[in-house]
């Protein structure tokens, strides 16, 4: 185990901004906050954060990316909380501790997301800041290593394929060749261990053949750059079975044809030296067609830069050759990761330990712009999603501009349909809030629906949407049915007959319509006049106008006809109110079906109703009763006249504000030198409300004259 005062000087060899104090309080607080706990190993607990601190301390990554290494499994896995990590580290370690946290509980629940590369993606967006990543990456590195400790084996196996499909591809795009090559190694011993064993079988007899084949290759290719003058240094390798298998199995080759097996790489300290020494390769093997790359003036997505090139090689063997500077050879294997965290640092201080780096750092400056570059591979792909948490940690992803009813509904339907509220991050929020990325939801469900057409304005999915329009479709046909009975039933009390169903049955057929409720949903939608069921049960109450108008007998005699009660119909639904005279509870008022709407309400002396020629029998008695939204908040508009003076305005609204009523819009009509005209809405409940409101103002001072427009 690394101990503490190894740890701290390794990080001080290379970070001259390290946090020494800092780094030794995490070391204690993460041994102390693990106690006794134990890994499958039988090992402490604590040798773990520390070994995944070590292996980025080894990538020389900054002192609060090994800070938060030490740290990373203390939320999820001791008792100490994110509170903690907070006061005794502050701001920007807590939130790289809660980023860690958080992409943990992603683990094993990668067979939730289909396609392991949006799992990637959400992993991506998830890590807003990339050390995130950097220490889930050595995180699992030190998990896989240690895999094998692990008895029960399908559980090793769903951890190594979650490894290869997700983590390695990681590695790989953050640039890290090395940490990918050890993870696809050691997830493809636990997935394949007899294809792995044949595979290092065959590496070893083809060796047998010629033990000296990668030192005599080298030599070869060594005097060829000496004849030349070219100096560099040439690595050779034997490629790992993981890299041999997939090679195999997207050339679909066997065995047998395997000998392209070893893999070179030549090191030279500048940019032309690579194209002389490809030449020069060139010239004197034979090349493979097709298998030439030139990433050094079209870089890999990741920054890296490289000539790729196969040859038969001078020992007759075909040969892997990859050609590139030092200062692309340390970006290759300290990936992207590298300048983004010591970018701001490099300009600030020309420390030694980062010379190498800040060489990364001309490369990439002047391949591309680097800040745009890095943004573009990590957020340029999901611009258009995000990524957020359930209260379970399980993530779901939104199209961007996406709100918490979009969420609700892709949680469950029962959910979004029953949601009256919404606490994001832990505090109540509007349900217009836009969800960003990272956002903890939690949807507050309730009995009393507020389920209403205005949602289709506080969401934007497709599922929602669709949710919403089928549940308000189904709830406004039974509103519509309910309200289409009723106004049927009152036709027949007014004609003084009693209503049956039974009778209606015997008459669906002329109306095209299959079911009772059918016939009523029509009468509801105002597609279908109610006195023509009943003449078409009793033809002979027919009256025929002089204007060739058909009325009912009844329909121009009585004066007073029952009313339609407006319990349980939805306003926006199946009731509207007429903007014209905006009528409250309370009001006398008319109604009539305008078709496919439902009922607009209007108050009985309304000019624009009496302008509406309406045929008398199309308008209805609604009685507000049963009214039961009492939540609901009917805009209501007064005429005020108040004195010219200073503080009458205040004094209104104030008045106004004691009342319990809120001020939507305030007009000043007219103004001379003692008074003021305005015209002034407000929000009451009902009749008495406004009465109230305007008794009050009456009793100012400063109010001359008070009343409904
Ligand atoms: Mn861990």
């Amino acid at each position: 185990m690394l101990r503490q005062v190894e740890l701290v000087e390794k990080v001080k060899s290379y970070d001259p901004f390290v946090e020494e104090e800092l780094l030794n309080k995490a070391y204690i607080f993460s041994m102390k906050a693990h106690g006794k706990q134990k890994r499958a190993s039988g090992d402490p607990y604590f040798s773990h954060p520390l070994e995944v601190a070590g292996i980025l301390a080894d990538y020389k990554f900054d002192s609060k990316t090994i800070i938060t290494a030490l740290l990373h499994d203390v939320v999820e896995d001791t008792e100490k909380n994110l509170k903690d990590i907070k006061s005794n580290f502050g701001n920007e370690i807590s939130y790289l501790v809660d980023g860690v946290t958080k992409l943990s509980k992603l683990e094993g629940r990668t067979d939730k997301f289909k396609q392991a590369e949006n799992f990637r993606k959400l992993l991506l967006a998830t890590s807003k800041d990339i050390r995130v990543l950097l220490v889930k990456l050595a995180d699992r590195l030190h998990n896989m290593r240690t895999i094998h400790y692990i008895k029960d084996s399908t559980k090793k196996k769903k951890i190594a394929h979650e490894t290869l499909e997700i983590f390695a591809p990681l590695a790989e795009r953050l640039g890290m060749q090395e940490i990918r090559a050890e993870l696809d190694d050691l997830s493809f011993k636990i997935i394949e261990p007899e294809l792995r064993s044949s595979i290092i079988q065959r590496l070893k007899v083809l060796r047998l053949q010629d033990e000296e084949l990668l030192e005599k290759t080298i030599n070869k290719i060594h005097e060829l750059l000496k004849n030349n003058t070219v100096e560099a240094k040439i690595f050779g390798r034997e490629k790992k079975p993981y890299s041999i298998w997939k090679k195999m199995k997207i050339k679909s080759v066997n065995f047998s044809q395997l000998s392209d097996i070893m893999a070179f790489t030549i090191l030279i300290d500048n940019l032309e030296g690579c194209y002389s020494i490809l030449g020069l390769l060139h010239q004197k093997y034979r090349y493979v067609p097709g298998r030439f790359k030139d990433y050094i003036s079209t870089p890999k997505a990741n920054g890296y830069q490289s000539l790729h090139t196969t040859l038969i090689g001078p020992m007759n063997q075909r040969i892997e050759v990859q050609i590139r500077t030092f200062e692309m050879n340390d970006l290759a294997n300290l990936g992207v990761a590298a300048h983004w965290i010591y970018k701001d640092k490099v300009k600030f201080k020309d420390g030694k330990q980062f010379k190498g780096i800040s060489k990364i750092l001309d490369i990439l400056d002047q391949s591309r712009e680097p800040e745009e570059f890095l943004e573009h591979t990590k957020l340029e792909m999901f611009s258009d999603q995000v990524f957020v948490f359930t209260p379970n940690g399980e993530l779901i992803s939104l199209p961007k501009g996406a709100m918490p009813l979009d969420f609700a509904f892709a949680v469950h339907t029962d959910i979004g349909i029953n949601c009256i509220g919404v606490k994001i991050n832990n505090s109540i929020k509007p349900l217009y809030t836009k969800l960003k990325n990272g956002d903890q939801v939690e949807i507050i469900t309730g009995k009393e629906k507020i389920i209403s057409p205005r949602w289709f304005e506080l969401s934007i999915t497709g599922k929602a949407q669709a949710c919403i329009k089928r549940y308000l479709h189904a709830k406004e046909d039974d509103e519509l049915k309910k309200l289409g009975k009723e106004i049927l039933n009152n036709q027949f009390k007014n004609e003084k007959i009693r209503f049956s169903e039974t009778n209606l049955r015997n008459i669906l057929e002329i109306f095209k319509v299959s079911t009772v409720d059918d016939l009523f949903l029509k009468v509801g939608r105002g597609e279908l006049p109610p006195f023509k069921i009943i003449l078409s049960l009793f033809p002979e109450r027919a009256i025929i106008q002089s204007n060739d108008n058909i009325v009912l007998f009844n329909d121009i005699k009585e004066k007073k006809k029952p009313s339609v009660s407006l319990k349980d119909l939805t306003p926006g639904m199946s009731i509207h109110y007429a903007k014209c005279c905006n009528p409250i509870p309370g009001d006398k008022v008319l109604a009539y079906i305008s078709h496919g709407e439902g009922l607009i309400i209007h108050i009985d002396t309304c000019k624009d109703l009496k302008k509406i020629k309406l045929n008398n029998s199309k308008l209805i008695n609604v009685r507000w009763k049963d009214f039961t939204q009492g939540k609901d908040e009917f805009v209501v508009r007064i005429n005020v006249v108040i004195k010219n003076e200073i503080g009458s305005l205040g004094s209104l609204s104030s008045i106004i504000g004691k009342t319990m009523s809120n001020i939507r819009n305030l007009d000043i009509t007219e103004r001379n030198s003692d008074f003021f005209k305005i015209a002034v809405e407000i929000d009451v409940k009902n009749l008495d409300h406004l009465s109230k409101v305007l008794v009050s103002l009456r009793t100012s001072e400063f109010v001359e004259e008070v009343s409904r427009a």
